[in-house]
């Protein structure tokens, strides 16, 4: 394996000078030098041959023993000093104080074709910021990071990628309900990789701390490293970096808005710097269109983090990292000035992606209304996000409503109780398909080309909970097919693939509570 190490983070930030693997509170410092844990029977159950190329891995490689021994964390690279980063962060509203990577550990940074990927492992066992938890991940946990990162990358939406999926041959214990039911599970190391994993927590922590000296050369390097247009040093380089962080995360969420994604625990220590899609853990995708639905449990009560709230999220820990900043810029006028910025952009960029769904070229002052009396009509009754938006593209100037090869045939598949399309609800949707059409009459595209268009930001087939439900029951067995399956499909979100077509389906009935498909916990 020849990877071009470039060790970043080692050389230029401020190292832990206590070399053990001890729970502490760490200062004065970006991160801890750790080891990985060494898995008793280590096995890879799929390598992402796409990441392994942006890394500069050939097959020769992945087929190698030392790629699987440093994928697990068997063995260790020449040259390369693995590292657990030093963060804190707010955790549903409230600050948490110190968190760090406690279960992923950085192996190394590499340059392949003029861009820089950190590789990181993920379950590979105990760092100083393990807290009272085991460093390990689970194989569910692990195959839903696995699936959906890669999946979100294929749908063109900001994400970290997953190199590999792998058993470490160790038992784990836990308790997926929180119910005092503990049991052991299969122990897994997912391998990570992005351009960097650093977090507005990791910014957050020193500024809480005052330690405003490790806060600036932690903010240089982000700047020298990851936003090189920005001047390093000045308060008008922070400012302008805020603003390209806002910018990065708006885009995202606009993102995960459009393909019904809902993260599920956006703490500011899940947030990336990047604006990646980062930490999947009770992530959950829209299945019936309810902006309330939250897959994460653990939110029940205040579902903080439902779908409908992601925008204002991402605003509440943009303010989080403003503060942090703040000792460097010192003047809080222009980081609120920008922020102030953040709901009329978002409006503007919702609904400009709102009508990329729809199919309409044109602004007219009437398409939010359109779009807003479309989202209270989706939730007249339960009607799936994914199956509506990709059958929309086949509606026509000439469509009749209600009758043979007409829009309610058309939008049925999408209606979890077709037998709810009466009355009032489907005067709603007349209404609503009338003032549609009339819409797309104003349109000059033609009728194929606005359906390419549509087919390629409404995606055909998004990774429902159930999908990956399926998956990890059958890999709990030893039984890989369907994540090869999935992981196939996954890569062409957007095309048509007859053979899979069994995939473009609503949920069926016994997901609907099962744990794992409606409901998940952090537990992971
Ligand atoms: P999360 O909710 O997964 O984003 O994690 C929040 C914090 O808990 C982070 O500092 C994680 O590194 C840590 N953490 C989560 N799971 C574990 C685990 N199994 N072992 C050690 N630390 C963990
Ligand atoms: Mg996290």
């Amino acid at each position: 394996m020849n990877l071009n190490i470039r060790d970043v983070y080692n050389k230029q930030l401020p190292v832990d000078l206590i070399k053990t693997n001890a729970v502490r509170q760490v200062y004065e410092a970006c991160f801890s030098t750790v080891l990985p844990q060494i898995p008793s029977k280590p096995k890879v159950l799929h390598v992402s041959k796409e990441v392994a190329a942006l890394l500069g891995l050939n097959e020769e490689d992945l087929q190698s023993e030392l790629f699987l021994k440093v994928v697990t964390g068997a063995q260790v690279l020449e040259n390369t000093h693995p590292y657990a980063m030093c963060y804190g962060g707010h955790q549903f509203g409230h600050w948490a104080g110190q968190l760090g990577d406690g279960r992923a550990i950085n192996l190394a940074e590499v340059e392949h074709d003029g861009q820089l990927w950190a590789v990181q492992l993920k379950g590979a066992g105990k760092t100083p910021y393990s807290r009272t938890a085991d460093g390990l991940a689970v194989l569910r946990s692990s195959i839903r990071e696995y699936l959906c990162s890669e999946a979100m990358h294929h749908l063109g939406v900001p994400t970290t990628r997953a190199l590999s999926l792998s058993l470490s041959g160790d038992q784990v214990m836990r308790d997926v309900l929180y119910d005092g039911h503990p049991a052991y599970e299969k122990g897994a190391i997912v391998c990570r990789v992005a351009p960097s994993f650093i977090r507005f927590g990791n910014f957050e922590l020193f500024a809480k701390r005052g330690d405003f000296q490790t806060l600036q050369v932690l903010t240089d390097l982000t700047l020298s490293e990851f936003f090189p247009d920005r001047e390093v040093g000045t308060k008008n380089g922070y400012l302008s970096f805020f603003k390209e962080v806002v910018d990065k995360s708006l885009e995202m969420v606009v993102h995960w808005q459009r393909v019904g994604f809902v993260h599920g625990v956006m703490n500011t220590d899940n947030m990336s710097i990047l604006g990646l899609t980062i930490d999947y853990g009770p992530y959950g995708w829209l299945e019936g269109y309810d902006p309330d639905w939250t897959p994460n449990t653990t939110d029940r009560q205040n579902r903080r983090y439902r779908f409908r709230n992601q925008p204002q999220i991402v605003l509440w820990n943009l303010y989080q990292l403003a503060n942090a900043l703040l000792p460097l810029i010192e003047d809080p006028a222009p980081l609120e000035a920008i922020l102030n910025q953040f709901t009329t952009n978002f409006d503007d960029q919702y609904l400009t992606m709102m009508r990329s769904k729809l199919g309409l070229d044109k602004k007219e002052a009437a398409d939010s209304r359109l779009v807003a009396d479309l989202e209270k009509t989706l939730q007249l009754t339960e009607t799936d996000m994914t199956i509506f938006f990709r059958q929309l593209a086949d509606v026509h100037t000439a469509m009749v409503f209600d009758g043979e090869n007409g829009f309610v045939e058309l939008i049925q598949d999408a209606f979890y109780a077709p037998e709810d399309l009466s009355g009032q609800v489907l005067a709603e949707w007349l209404s609503w398909f009338e003032r549609y059409q009339l819409r797309l009459k104003a349109e000059e595209s033609d009728t194929s080309i606005r359906k390419m268009a549509m087919n390629q930001v409404n995606p055909k087939y998004v990774l429902r909970n159930y999908m990956a439900q399926m998956a990890i029951d059958e890999a709990d067995q030893g039984n890989y097919t369907l994540l090869e399956q999935l992981t196939s499909l996954l890569k062409n979100p957007y095309s048509e693939q007859e053979e899979n077509q069994k995939w473009f389906a609503k949920r069926p009935e016994w997901a609907r509570t099962k744990v794992g498909c409606s409901m998940l916990s952090c537990s992971s």
